[in-house]
């Protein structure tokens, strides 16, 4: 069983984005339920891993992937399932935390920039250039004069990318209020979860609201053909990982890549 489309979840360049109207928990995709979800992911990790494979032999094409969201929202988890088998030889994962001085001292872009795909890899951001208008937008880090213009940056600077040649696919991870109380208080209630407890989170879960008005801006001004945004309902773990891998998979298919041709004719040869 596979999933119906997932273009339903791609942010249109024209759509009027309300996350109001996004459902976190919709499971329209894939009504079978979680065995089956769980099922289904088996052979899209296994055609993940062939399609990377001669990606990286092939060295032609870079793919990144940005994945934001607020906390406990699952970057983590996805990055770990959906790329689960993959050679890390080709893939990379580059984490955004707070910039350290030198990187406050360059444009926002400095710091991202160095760490996109080269030939043949795959990039995977866990938060990105994004924050830069959402965590920097909410907290005032920098006056509205500036993070206002930074859309436009980012879709140049994205286009420019996709322009020499990589592909880019985002995906915002979307829970709701309830489902972050109940993984907060699942970290907190595990001592092995405590160590992913932040109490810095509960700051930033006051500002929920400030956070989906600035992720809308986000979903309505960045998502274009070359550089697309897709709404995950990301309250159901199963479902969040079946909906990103299928578009990851169903993109680089759309590559069409191939394994390089053999220098020589390898009829010819012969092992002593
Ligand atoms: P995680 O991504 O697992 O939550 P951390 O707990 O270390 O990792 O959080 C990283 C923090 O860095 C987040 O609070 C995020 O908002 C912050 N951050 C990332 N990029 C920026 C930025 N450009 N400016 C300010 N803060 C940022």
């Amino acid at each position: 069983m596979t999933i119906t489309s997932v273009d339903q979840y791609r942010a249109k360049p024209d759509d009027q984005i309300k996350l109001i109207e996004w459902d976190p928990n919709d499971k329209s995709a894939f009504p079978a339920g979680k065995s089956q979800g769980k099922k289904a992911l088996k052979p899209l990790t296994a055609r993940l891993e062939a399609l990377q494979e001669v990606m990286w032999a092939e060295q032609k094409h870079k793919l990144l992937v940005v994945v934001q969201g607020m906390d406990t929202a699952g970057k983590d988890g996805t990055i770990r399932h959906v790329f689960t088998g993959v050679n890390p030889q080709g893939v990379r994962v580059a984490s955004f935390k707070v910039p350290t001085p030198i990187e406050l001292g360059h444009d926002y872009l400095w710091r991202v920039h160095q760490k996109t795909p080269g030939l043949g890899e795959i990039v995977i951001f866990n938060r990105s250039h994004y924050e830069d208008v959402l965590v920097v937008r909410v907290h005032d880090l920098v006056p509205e004069e500036r993070w206002s213009k930074r859309y436009e940056h980012i879709n140049a600077f994205e286009k420019l990318l996709a322009d020499e040649g990589t592909t880019i696919l985002k995906f915002f991870l979307h829970i709701d209020l309830d489902e972050q109380k109940g993984r907060l208080q699942a970290r907190l209630d595990d001592p092995s979860k405590h160590w992913k407890f932040n109490v810095g989170d509960l700051k930033e879960r006051a500002l929920w609201q400030d956070y989906m008005a600035a992720y809308e801006d986000v979903l309505n001004k960045t998502s274009t053909d070359h550089a697309p945004w897709f709404i995950v309902p990301a309250n159901r773990k199963w479902l969040r990982n079946l909906i990103i891998s299928t578009v990851i998979v169903e993109t680089l298919e759309g590559l069409a890549m191939n394994f390089p041709e053999p220098q020589d004719d390898l009829d010819e040869v012969v092992i002593n």
